[in-house]
């Protein structure tokens, strides 16, 4: 059975054709699954019964089912514990910001990256998702929440550069612009070069988390294949080619990476790259004592600022909800 919603227009022509089905078709079955956002072939009632009969014999219509949801009651925000067709869960997030609805999705169930402080890799890797796995992140949110979705963030539960060919197909099918994307990556250089072939106006955020070769190296065991020394070259040539800032993300932990020397460090490593550098407080899990305190992310933030650096601090948002990536996962298996 080929999973329908995870081909393009054109694969979709690709796949009808042999069945006997007319070119033409697959714009109508395109347009029945994803703008009319149709479930069951028997619904496409502009194609003759036996040719619905031909297609639900040849092809599936994956689906996610919502396993568990938490709503924020400080923001809007919502959480959703997705259950895929093999028992497996992933997570996505809604968030609601003045400019739209934003979405965090996830690209992989688990992940293999293995950074210290984040839940989502701590119960290993088990598999990349696929397009349709991807996209029906948004389309089941839509539907259940009423809302439109303007903005996706690459930035749940896996690394999307890891999943490179599944990540770029959902972009090509999500329908949204990509001037409204943020994929996330720890840093993966020979997919970043890759990516910037691609020539997608979307926002590549890198993970950086310090500027200190040593330091990132003992929360992200990615730092020793891909040093900082190669990636900061490697974002210079992403900037060239795509013409596209990049935003790099450092979260920050009290005692570990917010030091003068730390901002010292990182200055001298972004200075003269077209950036924005976007703060993240930590969140702290359970697997691992990482905190840090608003005053200390105010003041590291200030002294790049007053360095001509353009920098935010991301706003913590469904806290309540414990809405930093993989820890409700984690929670639901635990338990089961
Ligand atoms: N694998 C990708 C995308 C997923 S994580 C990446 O590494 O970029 C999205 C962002 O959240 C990354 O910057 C990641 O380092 C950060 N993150 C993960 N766990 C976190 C935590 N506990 N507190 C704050 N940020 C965290």
């Amino acid at each position: 059975m080929i999973d329908i919603l995870s081909l393009n227009l054109q694969e979709t022509e690709q796949a009808i054709i042999p069945l006997g089905l007319e070119k033409y078709r697959a714009k109508q079955i395109y347009t029945w699954l994803h703008d009319r956002r149709c479930r069951n072939f028997a619904d496409m009632t502009n194609i003759s019964t036996a040719m619905r009969t031909k297609l639900s014999e040849n092809f599936c219509i994956k689906s996610l089912k919502i396993y568990k949801k938490l709503e924020s009651k400080i923001d809007n925000t919502v959480k959703y514990l997705f259950e895929l067709e093999d028992t497996q869960y992933i997570e996505t997030v809604l968030m609601e910001y003045d400019h739209g609805n934003s979405l965090c999705v996830s690209t992989q169930v688990g992940c293999k990256m293995g950074c210290d402080f984040c839940a989502s890799t701590k119960a290993g890797f088990i598999r990349n998702l696929t397009p349709a796995e991807i996209l029906l992140q948004i389309y089941e949110t839509e539907y259940d929440s009423n809302k439109k979705i303007s903005n996706v963030v690459l930035m749940g539960i896996g690394e999307p550069l890891d999943n490179y060919d599944n990540t770029i197909k959902f972009l090509e099918l999500c329908g949204i612009s990509m001037r409204n994307v943020s994929l996330s990556t720890c840093g993966l250089i020979p997919q970043i070069y890759k990516l910037a072939e691609e020539k997608l106006p979307l926002t590549l955020s890198i993970s950086l988390h310090s500027a200190i070769q040593q330091k990132r190296e003992k929360i992200m065991p990615v730092a020793k294949k891909y040093p900082l020394k190669e990636l900061i070259e490697c974002c210079k040539k992403y900037i060239e080619t795509t013409h596209r800032r990049i935003t790099f993300e450092y979260t920050c932990i009290d005692g570990f990476n917010i030091s003068r020397d730390d901002a010292d460090a990182l200055i001298k490593l972004l200075r003269g790259i077209n950036c924005h550098i976007n703060l993240i407080p930590v969140n702290t899990i359970k697997e691992a004592n990482y905190n840090v305190s608003q005053i200390n992310i105010e003041k590291f933030k200030t002294f790049l600022q007053e360095r001509n650096f353009n920098v935010t601090i991301r706003r913590r948002l469904g806290a309540d909800i414990n809405a930093a990536c993989g820890q409700l996962k984690r929670e639901v298996e635990k338990n089961k």
